[in-house]
């Protein structure tokens, strides 16, 4: 089997130079929206369409209106100043109306609009001065039989340097060049969704009919955002493959560690936590490696769920490790599980980039012996230097940074170590399926029971004042509090100012020891201190940058204020909301804001006010920013799809996901007539990476 671009793809992958029309400074331009060969072109879709349709007269239209008239020609009227425009009278039909050129050469009109003419124009019609008026014209054409006006002219995005008219030569040119393909597509979905082919569907897409065509519902666009959902999970699947067929770990626990914890806390699982348990123990006793992913709203208690599935591979004979990605967080881990895991007997230490020296080596010999059963920690966790004497389970806490490649380097570490990655917040299932479409998913979509849910209230920053006097009388009653300093992009430096100074105002006012500070920029030290107090009660209120963003857990504390939160993404006001509502009690979350606030700020602060509910969020998110932005398409490896639309087409994912794996069941090495295609497909969309992964494995 040959690796490269089949033959039959070569004219879409040409320079863009050969198509009609485009040059290479255009080229140029072309290459600022990605779009570098005629396939990249095509795959540009027109986003209206723009009715041609000649009509006999203007008449009877409301202006402004785009028409298409036939019209005769009448007097021309050159500019009356300077500033003002040329005119040339003409008539329809049934009405007389004028068509205006600012800055016109004259000898170029009058060619072209000879008085006594008939010309066919088209273009947008307003009404100044009570009279109709076209300016400048898009389309001026002598109204004879081989005129080429399509009856619907597609209307591209567009960039500098490349006009509508270079779009629509360069388009039809590209089109030329695009032949039949083999199908790929699954033939019952196919008929069942009345999917054109390929070849087909392009051309259509290219000529939209009317607005019905550019909605992302129309057969000939769900056809072709398919093709790139199918291509991408096809693509995950074979990662999925190469992992699950390298030969993984059995690892069945005995149930008796995970007994003896359970007995000793005050609570039981929920029934999402034990069903979750349940998933990652079955794939842990299958021989393939797991690769999960545990989505849970905040404070749906995913680290129940962590520590129940490392004990399974202590009770194995097992270790294994779970990784935070603050050493805040790590912290916290340990001290929340130490005693748990010590209480049945299980030895769970903390590294991080903090143990040096002589520390350090004990622990990693302690590591290598065995004797050491858990680990939690930061990155330092895979250092090189760290061994274990017999890994079995890596769990990713809270890391919605992680791409694939950096879960294929974590599987790599252990011999074939099961992985589970637990997101922060939830993400929408169409993000989900794009992102971690290679793993399997287990969702903790119930909290644990009494929680009140938070209110949430908006409070313009004028009114600072009563917002400390009412935290003073909420500290004398022994509530605690989150204080939520604003976010500085640019500059932590900035944002550690801000802090200090807020840590000073507050202070001031509700009393010296009552105020505790914690930033980025702090010594470990003393970020360690801020937070035990503060644990402790010894502190009521908490300033802190966002570095309490994710995971902090204290149960005790049951107001937040957060400081400009018109600055802070709807995923990230939802995580740090989080931290309060933990105990039971009635928890309030204060969104102060300074000025008027833009459109999509209030859309997301009432968001947030109107629900709790991290999912219903995370759709929201999606709907109000669009998928690159919510994940951070750089960082997360989330490919970027031309054409399919996440939020208005997220039911197909799933069925890609569905067809992608079902396929890749029946025809793991792509062989059969649809798996040649499907090859085709991968390499049409540029996914030939995962077409060497089929041949090494
Ligand atoms: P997250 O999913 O945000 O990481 P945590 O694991 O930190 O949530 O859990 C949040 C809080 O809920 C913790 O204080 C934890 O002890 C508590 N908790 C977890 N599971 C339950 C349960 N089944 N019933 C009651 N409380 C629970
Ligand atoms: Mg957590």
């Amino acid at each position: 089997m040959t690796h490269s671009r089949p033959e039959i793809l070569f004219p879409l992958f040409a320079d863009l130079t050969v198509l009609e029309g485009v040059g290479p400074k255009s080229a140029q331009n072309f290459s600022n929206i990605d779009v570098d060969r005629p396939r990249d072109l095509l795959f540009t879709l027109p986003h209206g369409c723009v009715d041609r349709r000649p009509r006999a007269s203007l008449k009877g239209l409301i202006f402004p209106s785009i028409a298409t008239v036939e019209v005769k020609v009448g007097a021309h009227q050159r500019p009356t100043g300077r500033g003002r425009p040329y005119r040339v009278m003409v008539r329809d039909a049934e009405m007389d109306f004028q068509l205006v050129f600012f800055h016109a050469r004259e000898d170029w009109v009058q060619k072209n609009l000879p008085t006594g003419a008939r010309r066919l124009v088209s273009g947008k019609v307003e009404v100044f001065d009570g009279l109709a008026q076209m300016v400048h014209p898009d389309h001026i054409l002598r109204n004879d039989k081989d005129i080429n006006l399509p009856p619907f002219e597609p209307v591209y995005p567009l960039t500098a340097g490349i006009s509508q008219k270079l779009m629509y030569r360069a388009t039809r040119s590209a089109l030329n060049r695009v032949v039949d393909l083999p199908e790929w597509a699954d033939p019952n979905l196919k008929a069942e969704r009345e999917w054109p082919d390929w070849r087909q569907a392009l051309k259509r897409a290219h000529s939209p009919q009317g607005m019905q065509d550019i909605a992302a519902s129309s057969a000939v666009r769900e056809r072709l955002a398919y093709d790139e959902l199918f291509a991408h999970q096809i693509t995950l699947a074979i990662a999925r493959a190469s992992v699950r067929r390298a030969k993984g770990l059995k690892t069945q626990g005995d149930g008796s560690l995970q007994k003896s914890v359970l007995q000793t806390l005050p609570f039981s699982p929920t029934g999402a936590q034990t069903r979750s348990i349940a998933d990652i123990q079955t794939d842990m006793e299958k021989p393939i490696r797991m690769n999960r992913l545990l989505q849970g709203d905040v404070g749906s208690g995913k680290t129940l769920v962590a520590l129940m599935s490392m004990l399974a591979a202590v009770e194995a004979g097992g270790q294994a490790i779970m990784m935070a990605p603050t050493e805040i967080l790590a912290r916290q881990h340990l001290a929340g599980l130490r005693p748990l895991a010590e209480n049945a007997g299980v030895r769970l230490e903390l590294l991080t980039g903090r143990d040096k020296g002589k520390e350090r080596i004990e622990k990693l010999k302690a590591l290598a012996s065995g004797d050491i059963q858990i680990l939690v920690g930061t990155h330092a966790l895979f250092q090189k230097d760290v061994n274990f004497h017999d890994l079995r389970l890596a769990i990713i806490d809270e890391q919605h940074r992680f791409g694939v490649q950096q879960r294929m380097d974590l599987g790599a570490k252990g011999r074939a170590v099961d992985i589970l990655v637990m997101t922060a917040t939830p993400i929408p299932r169409s993000l989900a399926l794009a992102h971690y479409g290679d793993m399997d998913i287990s969702v903790l979509n119930e909290k644990p029971p009494g929680r009140k849910s938070i209110e949430t209230v908006m409070v313009s920053a004028g009114r600072l004042d009563q917002v400390v006097e009412r935290l003073r009388a909420a500290i004398s009653e022994g509530r605690q509090v989150y204080w939520v300093c604003p976010l500085v992009e640019e500059s932590e430096v900035v944002e550690m100012t801000a802090a200090e100074d807020r840590y000073k105002h507050l202070r001031a006012s509700l009393g010296e020891g009552n105020v505790g500070l914690v930033h980025g920029q702090m010594k470990p030290s003393e970020k360690d201190k801020a937070m035990d107090d503060f644990i402790a009660g010894r502190t009521k209120v908490l300033v802190a940058t966002t570095v309490i963003e994710v995971g902090v857990d204290v149960p005790t504390a049951s107001i937040i204020v957060i400081e400009q939160a018109e600055n802070f993404g709807l995923a990230q006001l939802h995580q740090l909301r989080g931290r309060v509502g933990r105990g039971d009690e009635a928890s309030t979350c204060l969104l102060l804001y300074s000025g008027r606030l833009g459109k999509s700020a209030e859309a997301r602060l009432s968001i947030m006010r109107e629900t709790n509910d991290g999912f219903r969020i995370a759709e929201e998110d999606l709907r109000l920013r669009g998928a690159g932005d919510l994940l951070g398409v750089a960082q997360s490896g989330l490919p970027r799809f031309r054409i399919a639309d996440l939020e208005e087409q997220a039911d197909l994912m799933k069925i890609a996901q569905d067809d992608a794996r079902m396929f890749l069941q029946t025809d793991p090495k792509l062989e059969s007539e649809r798996g040649q295609a499907v090859r085709t497909l991968l390499y049409l969309m540029e996914q030939d990476k995962a077409i060497r992964l089929l041949s090494v494995g």
